[in-house]
């Protein structure tokens, strides 16, 4: 079987990697010169939305996905009825915007931080009096790592934040001051069985991932977070992996954003669960049953952004993942992956690491 994928960043390249040990043929569309999954199997470069080439890549594959949320969907609609895209371009549509996305979790039922839409200046000002300060204005469509965001803490922050967004659609949403962040990564297949990881903690810099750690020890918190991503996968009608990322506000959870496709926050199952995102993924999309989610210890993933220093080459502990990507400040070359027994040892390991790491690295661009 083959399989066409949208994308050949390093989400392409780890899902070629397992495609190899499922013995799936994957192929590639990616404009970009030389991508990371190059080393996996060919790459087409050409445009995302190409007509040509996604006609091209139906007519070669036996399934399609993508491993980036902003592949164009009316592109994806042209080649619908010739092959199958999983997963749906429902959920794309959902992801791209901001405001759809959140109007779906307010119809699902699942909690969310209070928002507005901005389309003038004067709706921000209103915004600012109805939710209260701070608050964040986001662009609805083709926001990612923080990007097209503008915390307003005051109300002298309203014009900077006008002047910089402006002519984009905007929402503004409440700041949460949220005890930390999680995602649950979920998986449904074509027959509706659905499997979820286990939680996952997250840190974020500057709006970038910078550590992962599961499991999540909060029983209350792994049981809401699995509801509402079983809740998403079904009514999406969804195969393949999703994440959702969450805030976590003492006993509630409110949703912040979801993506359907392999997760930056689950790269800790390589090492880390039974069977990988990445395997998952595709087990799922290419109709094969689901491994189990079940993690092999606790894990924890470190980022390496901006550059790989030698002192991550030369670590004792942890697996590194190198996406032989260009340095450039604020770009994700790779991670570090470890499994410990336990959480105390897991967390020792992963700060014996990030020092290290950012001891040789004074401007990783973190
Ligand atoms: P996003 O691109 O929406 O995922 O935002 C990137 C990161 O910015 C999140 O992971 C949070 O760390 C932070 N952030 C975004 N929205 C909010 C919010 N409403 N309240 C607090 N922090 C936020």
């Amino acid at each position: 079987m083959r399989i066409g994928i949208i994308g050949a960043g390093q989400l392409g390249q780890m899902l070629g990697l397992a495609a190899r040990d499922l013995d799936l043929e994957v192929c590639f569309l990616d404009p970009s010169p030389a991508p990371p999954a190059t080393c996996c199997g060919p790459v087409v470069q050409r445009p995302f939305d190409d007509p040509d080439a996604l006609a091209d890549m139906a007519a070669l594959c036996d399934v399609i996905t993508y491993e980036f949320e902003n592949v164009p969907v009316a592109a994806l609609q042209k080649i619908e009825h010739s092959v199958p895209i999983h997963p749906p371009t429902a959920a794309l549509r959902h992801a791209q915007d901001r405001l759809d996305e959140k109007q779906l979790f307010e119809a699902l039922g699942v909690p969310l931080p209070g928002y507005r839409t901005v389309d003038t200046r004067a709706d921000l000002v209103a915004a600012a009096t109805e939710l209260g300060l701070p608050l964040v204005v986001k662009t609805r469509r083709l926001g990612y790592d923080g990007k097209g965001q503008f915390v307003v803490r005051t109300s002298d922050d309203v014009d900077a934040a006008w002047s910089a967004l402006r002519g984009q659609t905007l929402i503004a949403e409440q700041w949460v001051g949220f005890d930390f962040e999680v995602s649950s990564i979920g998986v449904r297949d074509a027959r509706g069985n659905v499997r979820i990881y286990p939680l996952t903690r997250n840190v974020h810099r500057n709006g970038i991932l910078h550590t992962s750690r599961s499991p999540v020890d909060a029983p209350e918190l792994v049981e809401i977070a699995a509801a509402a991503t079983r809740k998403l996968l079904e009514h999406l009608d969804y195969v393949g992996v999703l994440a959702l990322e969450l805030f976590a506000l003492g006993n509630k959870l409110l949703a912040n954003e979801f993506a359907p496709r392999v997760h930056n926050s689950g790269h800790w199952t390589i090492e880390g669960a039974a069977t990988s995102q990445f395997e998952n993924h595709l087990r799922a999309v290419a109709g094969l049953a689901l491994g189990s989610t079940a993690s092999r210890g606790h894990a924890g993933m470190l980022n390496l952004i901006g550059e790989i220093p030698a002192a991550a080459r030369e670590l004792e502990v942890g697996t590194l993942h190198d996406y032989g990507k260009q340095p450039r400040p604020g770009r994700k070359l790779g991670h570090i992956t470890v499994i410990a027994e336990r959480a105390e040892q897991r967390d020792a390991l992963l700060a014996i690491i990030e020092q290290t790491v950012t001891q040789s690295a004074p401007a990783t661009g973190n």
